[in-house]
């Protein structure tokens, strides 16, 4: 039986958590440890390990009843990396890259997961970690320049530092549709996929959404289903994955080109391995332009999306180009010319938003038994006892998979009540935007650093994660050192980061477009306005701007 999104709330159900909060051994700073953690996903563990590393006394707060976080949460059929393994793993430990073995060129969740469990078992890490524990509030006080920490059953615990690894992808979201808790049926959002397996064949499903997820779902699931039917609000432009198995030479190469491979990824805008190509699209001719787009729709990865020419996301005329040789594959896989249609997105341009890659997505509905649904025709009026009902028809269902995404980038905040200087809430500070220095820190909440913050580039997760942590470390032993105690962004450094990162989206084609990377969740009130959610000028920019505040000494800080 899938567990009701709405009932299962945002902790697992019949979990109770057994570890005290804290072991009383006060730290020298009187607060119960040096840093509180929320979040042991990819960049909660790497921090963990880094602050041990300083000496600090650390413990972190996860949800989940394991470590993993997006890949401990997203069990759904079909999930996997958009990224290549062998650039996605942590590059920290040479031990760790001499021992782990990628068994794919894109991991499966499945993999994923192991792989986090075994750096977590590798580094002893789940002794700091203190699972079924969501921090429901975190206040700041002045008098002892610390956070009170508040988990959501009521017990509470203190830091000096409090540090938020809480993902950009991790609050999902339901559509505000009438009924969902009616269905007799089984239902569930993609996000709290039950452990055990769910058995297709023979049933009716219901996939809402077309998003990265969905495309991953659909093109599993269809494989044994007994009847699909897909509600689709907005198609994507979506590129084939052309995934493969890591044969054991591949993997000694890929092992023995670990530095090149890493370094090559912390040159490129995105910290993955493809690198944009230096020429404008009107620069070659159309042959030589159909037969680069033909490579690179043929090999793996992103390349079509971040080793695609120059100005394929600025220049309207270059992405138009892009968007119809898309459109055209569309239409060379999908029979029927009317889905091929629906299929086609026409209220924004390739990679404008995040591009999913499949593994024969379009061919699912050359299958008699899938069925599209356009809700811009048809829009869903309600969830029934039985299935769904929309303006035009009813529909039965055995199950309804809700792939509808995520309140991105600030949602994990926004379910947390975190209050700075004076009570200052930081939900309110950010009802316009995110206002951040650097992505980590925010004026008037001393103390505070984000790992993967807002208005922090995205890309490949894992390579700038572990750069934000190391530079979250580094400040912090620059405060230790010095004893300061008391560490905060000005509101001059946090509001011109903000102007920085809001000028380097200008001229942008993404930012004329309505998707989570611009702050709209049509299923969450007040995210309705365009907004900046993250730093576009590039990693190597980015590295560079933090490199110069660090060694400035942190000048651009307010310490004591
Ligand atoms: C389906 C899917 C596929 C993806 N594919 C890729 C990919 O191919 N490449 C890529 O680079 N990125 C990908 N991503 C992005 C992915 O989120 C990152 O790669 C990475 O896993 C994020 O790690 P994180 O530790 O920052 O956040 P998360 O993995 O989201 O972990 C955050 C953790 O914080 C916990 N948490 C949040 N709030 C609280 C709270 N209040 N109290 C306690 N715990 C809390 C959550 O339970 C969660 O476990 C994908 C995301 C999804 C959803």
């Amino acid at each position: 039986m899938i567990a009701h999104p709405l009932v299962m709330g945002s902790r697992e159900d019949g979990m109770v958590a057994s570890q005290a909060v804290a072991d009383k051994a006060r730290t020298e700073t009187g607060a119960d440890f040096d840093a509180v953690v929320i979040g042991a996903g990819v960049s909660g563990l790497y921090q963990l390990y880094r602050l041990r590393e300083l000496g600090l006394t650390v413990r972190v707060f996860e949800t989940g009843s394991g470590v993993g976080g997006t890949w401990y949460w997203n069990r759904y059929p079909g999930a996997r990396f958009d990224s290549e393994s062998w650039t996605y793993g942590y590059s920290f430990s040479q031990e760790l890259l001499e021992e782990w073995d990628w068994q794919e060129h894109f991991a499966g969740q499945p993999e994923t997961l192991r792989y986090l469990n075994h750096v977590a078992d590798r580094f002893d890490l789940r002794r700091d970690i203190q699972f079924n524990s969501r921090v429901a509030a975190a206040h700041y006080r002045e008098d002892t320049h610390s956070w009170e920490i508040a988990l959501e059953d009521g017990r509470r615990t203190s830091a000096r530092f409090l540090i938020t690894a809480v993902g950009v992808h991790s609050a999902p979201t339901l559509p505000p549709i009438p009924g969902h808790e009616s269905i007799r049926g089984q239902s569930c959002h993609t996000h709290y996929w039950p452990k055990e397996p769910v058995k297709f064949a023979g049933k009716r499903v219901a996939v809402i959404g077309t998003g990265a997820t969905a495309v991953q779902t659909i093109t599993e699931i269809a494989k044994t289903i007994g009847h699909l039917t897909v509600f689709q609000r907005t198609p994507q432009w979506c590129a084939p994955l052309h995934n493969a198995r890591i044969t054991p030479e591949e993997m000694q190469r890929i092992r023995a080109n670990y530095p090149e491979i890493f370094a090559r990824c912390q040159e490129t805008y995105g910290c993955f391995i493809h690198a944009t190509d230096p020429r404008a699209t009107h620069e070659v001719t159309p042959e030589e332009r159909e037969a680069f787009w033909e490579k690179l729709y043929g090999e793996p990865g992103f390349g079509i999306w971040m080793g695609n020419f120059r100005d394929i996301l600025v220049d309207r005329s270059a992405n138009a180009l892009i968007s119809d040789f898309l459109a055209r594959k569309i239409r060379e896989r999908v029979k029927d010319p009317a889905v091929a249609e629906k299929l086609i997105p026409k209220n924004h341009g390739f990679g404008t938003r995040r591009v999913p890659l499949e593994s024969g997505y379009y061919e699912t509905y050359n299958q008699s038994n899938v069925k599209l649904v356009d809700l811009n025709e048809t829009p869903i009026a309600r969830i029934t006892p039985t299935g769904i009902r929309t303006s035009e028809a009813e529909y039965e269902f055995d199950i309804i998979i809700y792939a509808t995404g995520f309140d991105a980038i600030t949602g994990a905040f926004d379910r947390i009540d975190i209050r700075g200087v004076d009570g200052a809430s930081l939900k309110e500070k950010w009802r316009d935007g995110p206002q951040t220095f650097l992505g980590i820190l925010v004026d008037d909440f001393p103390n505070m650093l984000m790992v993967m913050g807002p208005h922090a580039g995205l890309g490949n997760f894992p390579r700038a994660a572990e750069y934000s942590a190391d530079w979250v470390t580094g400040l912090i032993g620059f405060a230790r050192e010095r004893g300061l105690t008391r560490i905060e962004a000005t509101a001059t450094s946090a509001a011109a980061w903000t102007d920085h990162v809001i000028a380097a989206s200008e001229g942008l084609l993404f930012t004329e477009v309505d998707s989570w990377m611009t702050g709209i969740n049509r299923n969450v009130e007040g995210k309705q306005v365009r907004r900046i959610m993250r730093y576009s000028g590039g990693h190597p920019a980015f590295r560079q701007r933090c490199e110069a505040v660090a060694a400035d000494g942190y000048r651009e800080l307010a310490l004591a």
